[in-house]
């Protein structure tokens, strides 16, 4: 069992099993969030233990379509921990037990500032990996 939370502890999860993909992505957007590296969950091994009240969502303009989460007390950035959806991404900022995956692969790379260099071997994409 892996346990997260954000900064001032008001937000608390864990999943049942580890996630098995870890990305990073340097889009302006994920940048400004402060939500870059982040961990893909299967939602049946996902469970909130507590602050479901704390959680806001950041609904994006169009063309843009991922929600966003954060606590709204200390202002983490949680990523999509509310999603319906099957499997879904959450900052790797907010766990607290050691993942034992690392960073696999970077994407939007072509967005990525000048002032941070890559320091891993993982696969580059200059865009989403799947155009
Ligand atoms: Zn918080
Ligand atoms: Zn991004």
């Amino acid at each position: 069992m892996l346990k997260g939370s954000c900064c001032c502890g008001a937000v608390q999860f864990r999943l049942s099993e580890p996630p098995a993909m870890m990305g990073t992505c340097h889009c302006t957007r994920c940048r400004k969030i402060g939500a870059s590296t982040f961990v893909f969950v299967k939602r049946e091994s996902f469970s909130l233990i507590e602050g479901a009240a704390f959680i806001t969502t950041y609904q994006p303009d169009a063309p843009y379509q991922y929600k966003r989460c954060f606590c709204s007390r200390c202002g983490t950035a949680l990523g999509e921990i509310t999603s319906s959806l099957a499997s879904f991404p959450i900052a790797a900022n907010c766990f607290d037990d050691v993942l034992s995956i690392s960073n696999q692969f970077h994407e939007f790379v072509k967005e990525k500032p000048d002032w941070y260099s890559i320091c891993d071997e993982a696969q580059q994409f200059l865009e989403h990996p799947h155009t």
